[in-house]
């Protein structure tokens, strides 16, 4: 009997009543067996160990009675102490045995943790940005910890419960049959009794446990939610502290419950099992035997089973945004960008996240709307286009398409005339630049934040890319150099320096498109000299889109486009559209007819 089918018959008979389910464990089963199987060798090497300490086991009652039975008929004492000395070599081995048994199961079950922790990191890592705007970083991050680690523990439990009781079960029947077989047939009669219970227990405390999972799962998301910076200063400025305290001891308290109840339903489980077992002792190896079995698998691991299916429930999302299998390469050169009759709406939540994953609260319930009707735009190889239109008109979500966060639902987004779809994700991020209004950086040094775009920059490459976007005094001044750590609990920067930072970051990329979402936010005038300076070094001989909220911007673009509610409303450079006296003179007159403008932008 394979490790497989024993633990898909406990499956069946924990899950019986529940047809539904049923299946979903074999699959499961099925998916497990294939996780371990590039670790097959020493699996085989666990096994035949299995083998050895169940023979050992079974041996030393036997052997023990054979020195009852010498001692009773007064035998000779060479064969009492033979039988001794055998007894405590097989003891000796059988606790080798054990240790070799106990490296062998934490090697398969740590290497199992780092398959699927791996497989799940990577596989989420593909998903799509809608994926992580709708889904909590707690719950993802619970997903990767406890459930990876409930899997293992199946694994491992599985293993070293089920096949040493198998085995052990096999032989005790076999050397019961051959004391006394009524002994044996009567114990195979009333192990049925057994059955029931264990059956029920698995399935309660099955229950528990994923009430339990669920609730840790909840207390992790409020706890990584609270306690960033951001959460935190949300909580100060809005929460009710007391309330968030009650709601978090609640969870707790509701863990502890069932921690205590899963104990005693546990407790019971077994003291009754024992108490039965001590009833008749001519049953003690029968019973033994096939209640470890039984315990072992419906108690245990059945109901560690469900944290396998919560791992494969993320592996098996599909990534929204998938790679050509066939890639088309790029032509040489500037590139142009192209946006051909584009309908646009984001995915809806069901598309791209889990519902369990969902469960505590809903975060972005927007989507499913079209936000863009029909958008046609063009920039020729090295010119620069303007997006501008009032907040909510679709600026953002057009440079979004670009770089493929998300897919278009009719048309086609083109980059020198190639489909987006058709080009490598690798092409994409090596040929288009994303500048974002808040330029996200990691909590890490500003080295490994710069060398994100290029990995092989060399010490001069980084000086000179600081250089060209006005960060390089800054740097040479800070104690710890490109060593400083930025972010949340490091070195601040500006909103200036943080933007010229990011800045740097598309120089070294060098992409030959750059997509450009200008800050809003005013920066004192110091640091809007140096940002716009170091724009005009990103900009120069580029291919680029840029939502223009600068003057100077607008006017340097050789075409803009008006945006209005997903469409697009006028066209043309800055003297057509102001002899139009349309949507962009509206525009242009409630945002610019002020005073102290900004020089032009220089673009090369
Ligand atoms: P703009 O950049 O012009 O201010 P956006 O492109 O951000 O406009 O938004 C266009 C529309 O798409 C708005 O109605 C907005 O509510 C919606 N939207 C933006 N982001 C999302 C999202 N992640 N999910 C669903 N709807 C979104």
């Amino acid at each position: 009997m394979s490790m497989e089918s024993v633990a898909w018959h406990a499956m069946y008979r924990a899950g019986h009543g529940q047809p539904e389910k049923r299946s979903f464990s074999r699959a499961t089963l099925r998916r497990i067996a294939a996780f371990a199987r590039p670790h097959r060798r020493r699996l085989a090497a666990f096994l035949l160990l299995s083998v050895v300490g169940a023979v050992l086991a079974v041996a030393t009652p036997v052997l023990a009675g054979r020195v009852v039975d010498a001692i009773v008929a007064g035998g000779p004492v060479g064969t009492v102490v033979g039988l001794a000395v055998l007894i405590a070599v097989i003891a000796i081995a059988e606790s080798l045995a054990g240790i070799v048994q106990r490296w062998l199961s934490s090697n398969l079950g740590e290497g199992l943790i780092l398959d699927l922790r791996a497989a799940v990191f990577d596989h989420v890592q593909r998903q799509p940005v809608a994926f992580f705007t709708r889904t909590r970083t707690g719950a993802l991050v619970s997903r990767l910890n406890n459930d990876v680690i409930g899997a293992q523990r199946a694994f491992s439990d599985t293993l070293s419960g089920v096949v040493g009781n198998v085995v052990t079960l096999v032989l005790t029947l076999a050397v019961m049959l051959t004391l006394s077989w009524q002994v044996t047939v009567l114990a195979l009669i009333l192990l049925p009794i057994f059955v029931l219970p264990a059956r029920r227990v698995g399935r309660r405390l099955a229950a528990l446990q994923r009430e339990s999972a669920d609730h840790n799962a909840a207390m992790g998301n409020q706890m990584t939610e609270r306690f960033s910076a951001p959460g935190a200063t949300l909580v100060k400025l809005f929460g009710r502290p007391a309330d968030e305290t009650a709601e978090f001891v609640t969870r707790a308290a509701r863990v502890r419950d069932i921690g205590v109840r899963t104990a005693m339903v546990q407790w019971v489980f077994v003291s009754a099992l024992t108490l039965v077992s001590a009833l008749a002792l001519a049953l003690v190896y029968g019973l033994g035997g096939y209640l470890s079995l039984n315990g072992g698998l419906n108690a245990g691991d059945v109901v560690s089973l469900f944290s396998f299916e919560r791992v494969f429930e993320i592996l098996d999302l599909p990534p929204l945004i998938a790679e050509p299998a066939v890639p088309v390469a790029l032509p040489e050169g500037p590139l142009s960008v192209e946006l051909d009759g584009v309908r646009f709406a984001y995915p809806s939540a069901d598309k791209v996240s889990l519902a369990s994953l969902e469960e505590v609260a809903q975060l972005d319930a927007r989507g499913g709307e079209e936000v863009l009707h029909d958008v046609s735009l063009r920039a020729e190889p090295g010119q620069l286009i303007a997006l501008v239109g009032s907040s909510g008109a679709g600026k953002s979500t057009i440079a979004q398409l670009l770089p493929r966060l998300y897919d278009v639902d009719e048309g086609s987004v083109r980059i020198g005339g190639v489909d987006v779809r058709d080009l490598s994700f690798d092409t994409i991020r090596g040929a288009l630049g994303l500048v974002t209004q808040d330029g996200h950086l990691f909590h890490e040094s500003l080295r490994s934040n710069l060398l994100l775009a290029q990995p092989e920059a060399s010490e001069e490459e980084l000086w000179d890319a600081l250089r060209r976007a006005r960060l390089a005094d800054l740097v040479a001044t800070l104690p710890d150099g490109l060593e400083t750590v930025v972010g949340e609990r490091g070195y601040r920067l500006s909103g200036g320096e943080r933007q010229r930072l990011t800045i740097a970051r598309l120089l070294l990329a060098k992409p030959r498109v750059v997509v450009l979402d200008e800050a809003t936010a005013h920066l004192d005038s110091t640091s809007e000299a140096a940002v716009q300076e170091a724009l005009g070094e990103a900009l120069a001989g580029r291919t680029a889109l840029v939502i223009a909220h600068r003057l100077s911007t607008i006017r340097a673009a050789d075409r803009i486009l008006v945006l209005e509610a997903g469409r697009v409303v006028e066209q043309g450079t800055h003297a057509e559209l102001m002899a139009k006296d349309g949507r962009y003179a509206e525009l242009h007159h409630t945002q610019f007819d002020q005073p102290g403008e900004a020089a032009p932008l220089p673009v090369g």
